[in-house]
């Protein structure tokens, strides 16, 4: 699938001396240092059927701060990005409305790339779409089928997730809430004759009036978690299934919070199950967004757009400047004053890098540096640079305006 445009980075001063990124792993809670030289980073991408909301804009805002801070570094990055352009809420969506499913997806997949390149965020290497994908996916359903670790139900094969040493035992939440979870977002926990009812589905049989694909294993179409397997593993490893057990761990995962379980759990379950091996080092999420009070969700149409923001005036910068500037994996409810404020801030900014004198900069640009690296803290690299506002203000001399201008595009992406 074609990617956006890429977008311009301006040069990294001594990158080898940037400290390692410190994140907080999602299920273990626990702070991680992203070491890697070659940083290979997969994020889910989305289900096309409606336009980018928010939610969306926030959480591939926070991983392109990463990809910066990864780049900055002088580290090798190869970012991998899906999208789930087959999926039942898709295909509803698509019935509903009465139009083509191809058609639905193609369209939303364009405004998605508009809004992303509005938006500054660095494109994925490869963005890859589960229908041109399907070879792929359906060479790692066979993979994970020549392990034993598969049953048959009526044309459709699941996971045991018995079989795949403890999977059940290291949820990341109780069974009942996972249980109840699982059914909420794709899952089918009652489905009668489960070996257990968190057994995953990897391959669906042909049902009437869907799309289908043909494969050894019969005609049908991939379940959900295994495609991002396949994605990220066939991509970011360089690895093929002629060596199986070769293939290594990604550097990390992300999403929004509402990924944390099942998809990048059972997406970790259905890899080791297959390589021996776990799916990614470090596991990334970010909170949901909220709009007067609920979650921004399709199912509730309680959805702010980053199309209608653009049409109503508001700037890539701005919208940025709103969405990361506070702890990526709190939730935040939107607010449309969120907006005001990171126009006043990013004027206030403008017109202090505008003088002919302004503050020291090496300490400042130290500063965004340092916490970004302390698992994103924009808030306390927005507030040095505000600081320094300050002191050019006061009149405060021997900076150069330059230096910072190039630190604020290459770390938090505004290009003033
Ligand atoms: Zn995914």
């Amino acid at each position: 699938m074609r990617s956006w445009p890429s977008v311009y980075l301006p040069p990294s001063d001594n990158s080898a001396e940037h400290p390692f990124l410190r994140l907080t792993n999602s299920y273990t809670s626990k702070m991680q240092e992203l070491k890697d030289a070659h940083v290979a980073s997969y994020v889910c991408g989305i289900t096309p059927y409606d336009a980018t909301h928010l939610g969306h804009a926030a959480t591939y805002l926070a991983f392109d701060l990463i990809h910066r801070f990864i780049i900055a570094s002088g580290k090798s990055l190869h970012y991998t990005q899906n999208i789930t352009d087959i999926d039942e809420p898709l295909l509803e969506r698509a019935k509903r409305d009465n139009q083509n499913w191809e058609e639905l997806a193609t369209s939303q997949i364009e405004l998605f790339r508009e809004d992303m390149t509005e938006l500054r965020i660095l494109p994925p290497n490869n963005y890859l779409g589960v229908v041109e994908s399907m070879s792929t996916v359906i060479s790692y359903i066979k993979a994970l089928m020549d392990t034993g670790k598969t049953y048959e139900l009526q044309g459709d094969i699941y996971l045991d997730i018995k079989a795949v040493q403890d999977a059940l035992e290291n949820l990341p939440i109780a069974l009942g809430e996972a249980l109840t979870i699982f059914a909420s977002r794709g899952g089918d926990p009652d489905r009668a004759g489960k070996r257990h009812p968190l057994d995953t589905l990897i391959w669906s049989s042909k049902r009437p009036g869907e799309p289908s694909w043909s494969s050894s294993f019969g005609t049908g179409r991939p379940g959900w978690h295994i495609e991002c397997v396949a994605i990220a593993l066939s991509t970011l490893t360089g690895q093929t299934w002629s060596d199986p057990k070769s293939v290594t761990s990604i550097s990390l995962q992300g999403g929004g919070s509402d990924l944390r379980f099942p998809h990048h759990y059972m997406t970790n379950v259905q890899a080791r199950a297959i390589t021996g091996k776990s799916f990614a080092n470090i596991y990334l999420h970010t909170g949901m967004i909220a709009w007067q009070g609920e979650k921004m969700s399709k199912s509730l149409g309680n959805l702010v757009f980053v199309s209608k923001l653009r049409e109503a005036g508001w700037g890539g910068n701005e919208i940025r400047l709103a969405l990361i500037n506070r702890d990526y994996r709190a939730d935040l409810n939107w607010e449309m004053r969120l907006l005001d404020d990171a126009r006043s801030t990013l004027e206030r900014i403008h017109s202090a890098l505008s003088r002919e004198e302004v503050a020291p900069t090496h300490e400042v640009v130290l500063k965004i540096r340092e916490s970004l690296a302390d698992n994103l803290d924009v808030k306390g690299a927005i507030s040095a640079i505000i600081d320094w506002c300050e002191q050019t203000e006061l009149g405060i001399t021997g900076g150069s305006a330059g230096q910072l201008s190039r630190a604020l595009d290459l770390y938090l992406g505004i290009a003033l």
